[in-house]
């Protein structure tokens, strides 16, 4: 099941449905101390909108650097990508992304309410309405009567909680989350997928997750992509087709762990053989 009936979702944007992303022979190298460093080679990727996609890979494999690239933070060395239909940097400027980080990155002088508010601050909008935009964003995170609380008072969970609304603040089609649950305890892990499924089934936007956690990856992708390293590069790219929403029941399913254990086999391949 992959539509949302009920909540704006993939038709959100004048009824139409297209690819969030298309990239196509993507490649990046670095110059380390002179010497030409391929982190990505020819990588091609085609998000539809509306969906949640994961990449998932060992560590150093280029996943940061991809979501980068897309995000209009990195420009690739070669390659094409568009972003709904326009080049990264356009849909850039035209505020279609929001970015949640591994780390929260959150003002510790600042309370939640305007840690959350600082991208419309920016953005030069009134303050009444920056507080109202500000509380119905802490309140789809769970954080409602947290809004004076300071950064120093929050747990890891609801600090990403924060960091997230801050990134939907200014209504993003696209949401990029970069680890944003690392470090998290396993069980906190689990509730911040709950809450992140809902928080995308109810704002309809396009997501695309950075993890190396496979049951995270199967829990709330519609799609995974693998990336394999030295260089890093595409080695499968899954449909995730179970219905939504998504709960600890699901888990138990047989398809799920079925995914599981194909995309931990995958993984396993793009670690053999490439250790230092
Ligand atoms: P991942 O997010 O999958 O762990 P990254 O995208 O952070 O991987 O990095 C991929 C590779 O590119 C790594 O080997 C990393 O050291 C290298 N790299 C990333 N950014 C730079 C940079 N600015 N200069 C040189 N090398 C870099
Ligand atoms: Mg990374």
């Amino acid at each position: 099941m992959k539509t949302r009936s009920g909540v704006p979702g993939d038709a959100r944007r004048n009824g139409v449905t297209g690819d969030a992303v298309r990239a196509v022979g993507i490649g990046k190298r670095f110059d380390v101390g002179g010497t030409p460093f391929t982190a990505l080679d020819d990588i091609a990727l085609t998000i539809r909108e509306g969906r949640f996609s994961t990449l998932i890979g060992p560590s150093g494999c280029g996943k940061s650097t991809l979501l980068r690239i897309l995000a209009d933070v990195v420009r690739p060395t070669s390659g094409t990508v568009e972003v709904f239909g326009r080049s990264p940097e356009e849909a850039r400027r035209a505020a279609e992304f929001g970015f949640v980080f591994q780390d929260p990155v959150l003002l510790p002088w600042r309370t939640a309410l305007a840690n959350v508010e600082l991208p419309l601050q920016v953005a030069g909008v009134a303050k009444a309405e920056r507080q109202v935009r500000a509380r119905e964003l802490l309140r789809l995170v769970g954080l409602e009567g947290f809004e004076k609380a300071l950064p120093a008072k929050l747990s890891g969970g609801m600090a990403r909680r924060v960091a997230i609304a801050r990134a939907l603040i200014l209504r993003p089609r696209l949401l990029f989350l970069d680890e944003p649950f690392n470090g998290l305890d396993e069980i906190r892990r689990r509730q911040m997928n709950d809450e992140l499924q809902r928080i995308w089934m109810e704002t309809g936007t396009t997501a695309i997750l950075v993890t190396h956690n496979v049951s995270e990856a199967v829990f709330l992708s519609d799609q995974v992509v693998v990336l394999g390293r030295n260089p890093g590069r595409v080695i499968a790219d899954l449909e995730i087709d179970l219905p939504r929403p998504r709960d600890a029941e699901t888990m138990l399913l047989p398809e799920f762990t079925a995914y599981e254990r194909t995309l931990t086999r995958l993984l396993t391949e793009a670690y053999e053989g490439v250790e230092p």
